[in-house]
């Protein structure tokens, strides 16, 4: 194979923390290998619609504490075309890049190798979403971060609710992200401490979901205690595999790769309970705030994302391509982890769930075991950087802004 001359960087999929650490790392290892370096806006639909910029060193100062990240991220159904993938070589060749590397979740993975097979090019892939739902790694850059936040709001919620003193009963419903994989929706169980009690029930889409039970357990609960938290999956299902989020009104909405939009399902067993036991109901989506919440960033997952985005520069300097970077776990006290190197092929096109010995018998709460995995991923902190009082923020036009400084270049 060729010596690779240019590399290129892209995020793509959904925003995840860690992917400004990713492309920090990413940048500076290939400058340190004398490689050239390019950053592709916008995922795969930069490389179709050509916006790709130098990077230099500087370009990625100042950034691995900061929420989002500076390439911006997208799904572009136009990669998912032949011709689409054809731009995005002809573009890449414009650039003289002669290696990729993808930062996002298994969508941005499959795109690379079905990329990297038709046109033979070196794709490396980082293995950043929030989802924690990809084989041949313990877990995802991002999915620490998210947990972190998901815990965290999840004892905000329980203090507010027991703090409160309610005249009727109060069942409080937090919707958590994951259509199929109930990892985010299984670490609001980590707010169990010392200090909270935690929710009384943490619901999965691993294991089907009878709504008429869920009220029944409710009913129950109710009369040994006035106030609940349940935390559930977006993607809970029915026995019969019906989304509950399908129940609600304006269902029907798909999003342009057809995908049922995952939303309501917290809001339609809140008002099912409400009128069916009487009682005061609160649903609270968590949404985006799962991923976009750099305040909460675990030390652990963003200084793992950089780990990840050097060993990408030298597996791509060794030669290596249709592979993804992905961490090992050495121990789990003290926490250890390192990187291998794993061949992105023998990814199988299904999700990681969450394995069923990890959710307790009545599928109404995770184990013990489960939360030993996700604990050591959400230690440490990264303070943000404040201005004004306000963590601050990269969503500004790269091309006009000084990292270093901090400030808008002068025109
Ligand atoms: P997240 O887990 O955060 O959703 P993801 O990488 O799984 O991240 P997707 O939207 O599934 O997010 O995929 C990102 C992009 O990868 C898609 O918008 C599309 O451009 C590309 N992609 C996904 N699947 C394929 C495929 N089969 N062939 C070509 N490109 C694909």
């Amino acid at each position: 194979m060729a010596k690779i001359k240019t590399i290129g960087v892209l995020t793509s999929g959904g925003d995840a923390p860690g992917m400004n650490a990713a492309i920090r790392a990413v940048t500076r290892a290939a400058i340190s290998h004398e490689f050239n370096v390019k950053g592709i806006y916008r995922g795969y639909r930069g490389l179709v619609e050509n916006e790709i910029v130098d990077f230099h060193a500087e370009d990625v100062s100042n950034i691995i504490h900061r929420g989002g990240t500076i390439l911006r991220t997208a799904r572009c159904k136009e990669f998912m075309t032949p011709e689409g993938r054809q731009k995005a070589y002809d573009n890449m060749r414009k650039h003289d890049i002669d290696a990729l590397v993808v930062i996002g979740g298994d969508g941005t993975l499959t795109g690379a190798k079905q990329f990297a097979s038709e046109f033979d090019i070196p794709i490396v892939g980082i293995p950043g979403t929030i989802d924690n739902d990809l084989y041949g790694t313990d877990h995802c850059p991002g999915f620490g971060s998210a947990a972190k936040y998901i815990a965290t709001s999840t004892k905000e919620i329980i203090r507010d609710a027991m703090g409160f003193s309610y005249k009727k009963k109060n069942v409080n419903i937090i919707e958590v992200m994951g259509r199929n994989a109930g990892w985010l929706t299984g670490a609001a169980g980590l707010s169990r401490s010392e200090d909270c009690e935690g929710p009384d029930l943490i619901y999965l889409p691993e294991v089907a979901f009878d709504i008429a039970g869920f009220v029944q357990t409710i009913k129950e609960l109710l009369e040994k205690k006035d106030v609940i938290v349940a935390v559930v999956s977006e993607g809970i299902k029915t026995p019969e595999g019906k989304y509950v989020c399908e129940y609600t009104a304006g269902s029907s909405t798909t999003d342009a790769f057809g995908h049922i939009q995952m939303t309501g399902t917290a809001s339609y067993l809140a008002q099912l309970v409400q009128s069916e036991l009487g009682c005061k109901t609160r649903a609270i989506e968590l949404s985006t705030l799962q991923r976009a919440a750099a305040h909460m960033a675990s030390r652990v997952d963003v200084d793992e994302a950089f780990s990840v985005g050097g060993a990408t520069i030298k597996a791509a300097d060794e030669g290596s391509s249709g592979v993804m970077v992905v961490i090992d776990r050495v121990s789990d006290d003290p926490y250890q982890s390192t990187t291998h190197v794993f061949d992105v092929h023998r990814i199988a096109n299904d999700e990681k769930v969450v394995p069923r010995k990890w959710i307790n018998k009545a599928g109404n709460y995770v184990t013990e075991e489960f939360l030993d995995y996700v604990r050591p991923l959400i230690q440490g902190h990264y303070t943000p950087m404040m201005v004004e009082g306000l963590p601050r923020h990269l969503n500004v036009n790269m091309k006009d802004y000084d990292w270093v400084t901090d400030t808008k270049k002068k025109k």
